[in-house]
């Protein structure tokens, strides 16, 4: 039995027993905690039973607990509670996060390890990742996870010297009570998962939870190219750093073009760093390198990090180049707004796109339409997005399946239709795959295969 027993003797009820829940119950567990597991699933039962733990209905009978652990995407307010988050609300049990947890198990171990919390509509993923790199790159200890895995519980306690960054949805940000971000940082919002929140100014706040409980000597990265977000640079406690992708601010981090820059000058040219195209991950750049300097990174070593930043699957990724075609996977894009940044970041393309598409479709992608040499259509709702592309007279062909329009692609582009095949579909995948990540696997597998195919072909 481990002796580090932070949670010893509390009564604490998980619910949500998925790829995050179950081993977070497992290490709540270890750490002392009585746990009782529920899950409305049949597998997330079996998993929690298969580890021995106590399951229960926590629908009915009694309901004593310190705490309610709700996975992140089961609803406590809106658009309906869970009966089980209900239940806690009314006998005033708190309904915690994760991450909440890890927070106190490291302070409980007496540990003054920093937490950095990144968050936002876009980018926060990105930017989490290349914190990460950037403090490991400079020799500092860090542990990364939370939203984008592995989830909070996974992680390791570290010592004072440590420093998490942590990736927070606005569903985890609802459910903090203790958590004290160290630096936290809030890139950009907009419209999205309203039917949890109730409405942009609902969603809002959410996101500025990511500033709750910072003291003075905290920094607040906040930025300044949405109105939503540079609102919440007002009242803050911490000290503020703005970013910018788009113009100069004084004390600030900004990009100019694909040079990031603060008023000492540049700190890396973005042309060199081949994961971070776009000025929308200028932004990201900006945010991360606010958060490394201030945590004592050099700024040779954050242009020399953001340079070798491999970048996370799955967003415009690049996974292979034949004949001179370079492949991109954005399979992460399920709606417009993030296929535009891809989009925005080639100029002419091979476009796969198609799935579930988000209300709107892809009308709002019109002003990229001419960048698009040719789309190939997969999933659902591929026969609406044809008939978008014909109004507009975008050449395109329903294709169907992944699997038919990866060829389909690299045969339009090797023609010299265009330098970049580019899947970024606008959609969710749930019609064809059981998540972005298994679609974009399925690409970066076919297009492997084409080019072990040619190499076997000239061999
Ligand atoms: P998140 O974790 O917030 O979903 P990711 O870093 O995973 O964000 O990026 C998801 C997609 O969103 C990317 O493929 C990219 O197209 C787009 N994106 C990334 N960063 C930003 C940003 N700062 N602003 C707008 N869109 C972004």
């Amino acid at each position: 039995m481990s002796t580090f027993r932070p949670f010893s003797g509390q009564r604490i009820a998980v619910v949500g027993l998925g790829r995050a829940g179950l081993p977070a119950a497992l290490r709540l567990r270890e750490w002392g905690a009585e746990v009782v597991a529920w899950d409305d699933g049949a597998a997330g039962l079996d998993g929690a039973e298969r580890a021995g733990m106590t399951v229960r209905d926590l629908s009915a009978g009694p309901f004593a607990f310190d705490a309610l652990m709700l996975s992140p995407g089961i609803p406590h307010i809106l658009p309906k509670p869970h009966p089980v988050a209900s239940r806690a609300r009314d006998a005033g049990v708190p309904i915690l996060a994760d991450v909440e947890f890890l927070f106190r198990a490291v302070r409980a171990a007496g540990s003054q390890a920093q937490f950095i919390g990144v968050t936002g509509t876009n980018g926060k993923s990105t930017t989490t990742a290349l914190v990460h790199h950037l403090l490991t790159g400079a020799g500092q200890t860090s542990e990364v996870g939370g939203n984008l895995g592995p989830a909070a519980l996974g992680l390791n306690i570290l010592g004072h010297n440590g420093r998490y960054a942590l990736e927070m949805s606005s569903y985890m940000l609802e459910r903090l009570a203790s958590i004290r971000f160290n630096h936290g940082v809030m890139l950009n919002l907009s419209a999205d998962h309203l039917d949890r929140h109730g409405s942009m100014a609902g969603y809002a706040a959410a996101k500025a939870e990511i500033f709750a409980r910072q003291q003075p000597e905290d920094l607040a990265v906040v930025g300044q190219d949405d109105a939503w977000t540079a609102a919440m640079a007002a009242g803050r406690r911490a000290r503020l750093r703005s970013i910018s992708a788009l113009r100069p601010i004084a004390g600030g981090i900004w990009a100019e073009g694909a040079s990031l820059r603060d008023d000492s000058g540049e700190i890396a040219d973005l042309r060199a760093a081949p994961a971070l195209p776009g000025s929308h991950n200028a932004q990201n750049a900006a945010a991360a390198a606010a958060v490394a300097l201030d945590l004592g990174v050099t700024r040779a070593q954050v242009a020399a990090g953001l340079v070798t930043f491999p970048g996370l699957p799955h967003r415009q990724e690049r996974v292979g180049t034949l004949g001179g075609v370079v492949f991109v996977n954005d399979s992460k894009a399920t709606n417009a707004d993030s296929t535009a940044r891809a989009l925005a970041s080639y100029d002419r393309v091979v476009w796969i796109a198609g799935g579930i598409a988000k209300e709107g479709g892809i009308e709002a992608l019109a002003p990229f339409f001419p960048r698009i040499a040719k789309a190939l259509l997969i999933g659902r709702d591929a026969p609406a997005f044809a008939a978008t592309l014909a109004a507009a007279g975008v050449p395109h062909e329903v294709t169907g399946t992944l699997d038919a329009a990866v060829p389909a692609a690299a045969a339009a582009a090797r023609s010299g239709a265009a330098p970049v095949v580019l899947l970024s579909p606008a959609c969710a995948s749930f019609d064809q795959f059981t998540g972005f990540d298994a679609r974009g696997d399925r690409f970066r597998a076919l297009v492997q295969g084409m080019i072990s195919d040619d190499l076997g072909r000239a061999a």
